[in-house]
Parts: C-alpha cells; sequence; structure tokens
C-alpha cells in the first residue's frame, strides 16, 4: 500500500538510503533537511524525492513543515525521525552549548516532529513511527555523554509512545545502528579504521546505509505491525543488548 512518509535528515547518509528504500517500496517520500542546500538539491535532482528545509530543534518549523507536507503528498502515515549530530567532546570539558545541540537535534526532535503527526495517525488508526538511534545510546561511549543520553532518550520515548499507540494502529520502534558506512565514518583515517574499529566489529566490516533502511522499509510496512516498542540492533554482532 502507498503511503506518505517523512524522513528527517532524508537527503544524506543513511537518511538518504532509507528515503529511497521507502520510494522503491511504493511510497511517497518527503526527506527533510537543515541548511545542507547543495546536498538535497542534488539528492532531489537524482532521485525525484521532494526535499523540505527546516530545523528538527524547532517545534513552530516542524509543525508548519509537516502541514506543508500533507498539503502537497497527503497525510503522514510514516514518520523516519533519523536526523541527528554530534558534538563530541569528554564530558568534564563539555560545553553547555556542545550538550543542548545534541539534546536539541537528536531528542527534542522526537516531540517536534511526532507531536504534529500523531493525532492524525491516531484518528485514521493507522501509523509507523521510526526512530533511528545508536549503539552508543545502548551501551555508553567516551566522549559521548550527550549523544548517548539523547540516543538512550529514543528507547524510553519509543517504549512509552508504543504503548500508546497500540490499540490505535500506531507502531513505533527504534533501529539502534553500530558502524555505518557514511561519508562521516568512511573520512576516519583507515589505519584507525583497520586496527581499532574493525576489530570490534564480529562481521568484521562496517555495515551499508541500505543495511538499515531495508529494516526501516519492513518496520514501515503494514506486515509488522506485531512489532511494537522494540529496538532492532543492526551493529554486525559489536553490541548485544
Ligand atoms: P549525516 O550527517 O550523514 O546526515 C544527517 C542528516 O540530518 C542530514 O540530512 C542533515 O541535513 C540532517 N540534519 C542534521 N541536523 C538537522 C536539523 N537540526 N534539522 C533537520 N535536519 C538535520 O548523518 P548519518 O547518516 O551518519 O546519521 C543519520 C542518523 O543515524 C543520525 O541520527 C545518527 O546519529 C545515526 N547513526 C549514525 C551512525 C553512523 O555510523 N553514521 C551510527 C549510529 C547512528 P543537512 O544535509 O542539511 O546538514
Amino acid at each position: 500500500m502507498t503511503r506518505v512518509a517523512i524522513v528527517t535528515g532524508g537527503t544524506r547518509g543513511i537518511g538518504a538510503a532509507i528515503s529511497k528504500a521507502l520510494k522503491a517500496a511504493g511510497h511517497t517520500v518527503a526527506a527533510s533537511y537543515a541548511g545542507n542546500d547543495e546536498a538535497a538539491a542534488k539528492f532531489k535532482a537524482e532521485t525525484g524525492i521532494a526535499t523540505y528545509k527546516w530545523d528538527v530543534g524547532d517545534f513552530d518549523a516542524c509543525a508548519a513543515g509537516v502541514a506543508q507536507v500533507e498539503k502537497d503528498l497527503g497525510p503522514v502515515d510514516i514518520l523516519v525521525n533519523n536526523a541527528g549530530i554530534t558534538r563530541d567532546g569528554f564530558f568534564h570539558k563539555m560545553s553547555k552549548d556542545q550538550w543542548s545541540a545534541v539534546i536539541r537535534t537528536n531528542l527534542d526532535s522526537l516531540f517536534n516532529m511526532t507531536r504534529p503527526v500523531i493525532e492524525g495517525m491516531r484518528n485514521r488508526g493507522f501509523g509507523r513511527v521510526i526512530v533511528i538511534s545508536s549503539i552508543n545510546g545502548q551501551k555508553g561511549q567516551a566522549g559521548q555523554v550527550n549523544y548517548s543520553a539523547a540516543k538512550a532518550g529514543d528507547i524510553g520515548f519509543v517504549k512509552a509512545l508504543a504503548l500508546e499507540g497500540a490499540a490505535k494502529g500506531i507502531t513505533a520502534n527504534v533501529i539502534a545502528p553500530g558502524y555505518i558506512g557514511t561519508e562521516m565514518v568512511q573520512a576516519i583515517d583507515p589505519k584507525v579504521l583497520e586496527t581499532r574499529i574493525l576489530p570490534l566489529i564480529p562481521t568484521g566490516r562496517l555495515g551499508q546505509p541500505d543495511e538499515i533502511a531495508r529494516a526501516v522499509v519492513f518496520l514501515a510496512s503494514d506486515d509488522s505491525g506485531y512489532i511494537t516498542g522494540s529496538t532492532l540492533s543492526i551493529n554486525g554482532g559489536q553490541y548485544l543488548a
């Protein structure tokens, strides 16, 4: 069945793979982004997927963005909260700005984006909310107290939302990726990758954005209606939660 999906941060990295996979599965996709107009324009030209610019940390901008998508494409049945940032640093050196930027973009965004779509989902008796968390929200990561806190927050958010939405045909689930070969990870010094990162991963390789995207397509489908409140780890065996 064709549905309308919003993928936040859907123009680059993992989000771009998710947008493309949802489109390939027959859905009508809106890919949002923050400010990288060049990447968004390239993505739109290559894929034909509609792109929208707003800040997921800003509630009013999200409400207006969702309203625009619904006007252009129709009611949103699938929401993929994927947009995220890091501002790493050891906690004893971490600034309030580093903390706030990460909490705002990675955690406040769940309220900002999900609140404007949830009532419509409840009224229509169907919804899929999928949140892209991280292995570092499950196990913690030195240098990422802010990011680990936000990403662990994803899991509590989804569990509570799942309970509220279950009787209304709405599922909410988390995907927790490990190291995925996006531009960010590929930019790591190959020596560091080879000697310090790959040995931590039992499969001996990085994950690919498509491997996250395929799981999103399944969790967004009608077939996954009995899966809710769960966290799906996709990390090559690096951390077994
Ligand atoms: P990228 O940095 O490649 O892309 C991030 C996307 O999010 C971009 O489209 C960006 O827009 C958008 N974005 C960032 N901030 C905002 C904002 N304030 N408002 C709206 N959009 C915003 O990220 P990845 O693909 O690497 O990561 C995607 C998700 O997966 C994140 O939540 C990340 O934490 C998580 N993750 C990634 C892993 C990895 O190995 N890469 C591992 C585990 C989890 P713009 O292009 O305009 O900047």
